[in-house]
């Protein structure tokens, strides 16, 4: 083993796909992988690069780039959401899809990993614009979606809206209706009950768990939440209805702080009557982003964006647990600080992968043609992130490392195997 990657250049910003190999290297190395198999899984299995001639409004024509990687199919059909956002590049997309490998391996889903995205504003462009390019996306990756091959979801710039597009286009290609091709879908076609608060509900099953593993009392534990959109506002509900004192929360207007807990059903509906947005609420006082991440606070969960804790101020932080629910919120580097300082980290790849599970759920449901009640979707989904939770921590403690390293070795360990057993030419 050794020798395959360059060393990250010191920066405080990383390269996802860099953050995402140095842990993966880490991981390979304890795991004792040899280098034949270490190189299979580092290189994505496809990689589809398509241009988009879309007739814009105004009638003129503007080509638009599209990706799709299959990191990898060794463990089932690959999964993963289509990203449209002015900053989809190929690098952040092999990264992407490689997370998503480890991340069902680690929940142990029969999935592999993919991710798919366009380089377009979907802020600047009309509804009609948005559909002509989704439709034209989904049509160029005909022979690379299914629901035996390849099944997209929602991402950053999408949602259940433009899930239903793909969906209609891809079943007009087949001359059926095919639910089963894409999950994240409206719950009038096929969506799955439980979805929109499954990662966050994730996230609230592993801090409970690693709580109990570290005995913080939840009823005497403070938690800080960067990011209140879907993933950390259901956190901070869940989390809150089990005991804990919601401290702080942000989102980009600012951070939100009340020492004396945060009433989260009312920031909710201020948020919910403020175009989405924290600015102005009164049940706290503001302090600024950087702030909440320094707070003297048991738990602290980013939920926002990648590289928010880094080596200029991992020194600062003062939760003795961090539960991941934005994908790569830690760098690299920022992790031997972490693990220095006896803080125990709950890695994206286990905490946020709730939303992947219902997604593989809503796609049994599609497929067995029937539907499942919330109670049902909760109570196995809370099952299979406990499961994985306690798996992860078993393989830390057998390792002597942080539970990110273990999170890679379980992932690495299943997906090798798998491809033993399955064999090469
Ligand atoms: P969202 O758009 O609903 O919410 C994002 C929130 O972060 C918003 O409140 C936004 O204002 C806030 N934010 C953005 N920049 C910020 C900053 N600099 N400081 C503080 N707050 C900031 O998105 P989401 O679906 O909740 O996703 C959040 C993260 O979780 C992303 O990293 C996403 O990839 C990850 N994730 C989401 C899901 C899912 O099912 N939604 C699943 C797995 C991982």
């Amino acid at each position: 083993m050794g020798g395959y990657i360059e060393p990250a250049p010191i920066a405080d910003k990383e390269n996802p796909f860099e953050s995402m190999m140095s842990r993966f290297k880490i991981a390979s190395e304890l795991l004792g992988l040899d280098d034949e198999i270490y190189n299979v899984l580092k290189n994505p299995a496809k990689q589809v690069l398509v241009s988009l001639p879309i007739t814009m409004d105004d009638g003129s024509i503007k080509v638009f780039e599209g990706y799709r990687v299959i990191h990898s199919n060794i463990l089932g059909p690959s999964k993963g959401g289509v990203r449209f956002d002015p900053g989809v590049n190929l690098d952040e997309v092999k990264a992407l899809a490689a997370w998503m490998t480890w991340k069902c391996a680690v929940v142990d889903i029969p999935y592999g990993g993919g991710k798919g995205g366009v380089c377009c504003n979907p802020r600047e462009m009309s509804a009609g614009e948005i559909e002509r390019l989704m439709r034209s996306y989904t049509q160029s990756m005909i022979e690379i979606f299914g629901p035996d091959r390849d099944i997209p979801a929602p991402d950053m710039g999408t949602g259940p809206r433009e899930m239903a597009w793909l969906m209609d286009t891809y079943s007009r290609s087949q001359g059926m209706t095919v639910h089963s091709v894409v999950t994240g879908k409206p719950l009038v076609m096929g969506g799955s009950l439980g979805r929109t608060e499954a990662t966050g509900r994730g996230v609230m099953v592993s801090a409970m768990t690693a709580m109990e593993k570290l005995k913080i009392n939840p009823y005497q534990a403070k938690v800080a939440v960067q990011g209140f959109g879907n993933v950390g506002s259901w956190a901070a509900k869940l989390m809150e209805e089990r005991g804990c004192s919601i401290v702080a929360v942000s989102d980009i207007s600012g951070a939100y702080y009340n020492a004396n807990g945060i009433d989260i059903n009312k920031a909710i509906a201020y948020r919910d009557n403020n175009k989405g947005s924290m600015e102005g609420f009164t049940g706290a006082e503001k302090i600024s982003g950087d702030e909440l991440l320094l707070l003297e606070v048991d738990v602290l969960i980013p939920a926002a964006k990648e590289d928010v804790i880094t080596i200029s101020n991992v020194d600062k932080i003062k939760a003795k647990l961090i539960v991941e629910g934005a994908n790569g919120p830690t760098s690299a580097k920022a992790d031997n600080i972490i693990n220095d300082k006896g803080i125990m980290v709950a890695p994206d790849i286990l905490a946020n992968a709730g939303g992947v599970t219902v997604s593989y759920f809503e796609w049994v449901q599609n497929r067995l043609g029937y539907k499942w009640t919330k109670e049902r979707v909760n109570r196995r989904s809370d099952r299979i992130m406990k499961d994985a939770f306690e798996n992860v921590y078993k393989v830390a403690l057998e390792y002597n490392v942080s539970m990110r390293i273990a999170a890679y070795i379980v992932a690495i360990d299943k997906v090798s195997k798998t491809y033993k057993y399955r064999g090469g030419y």
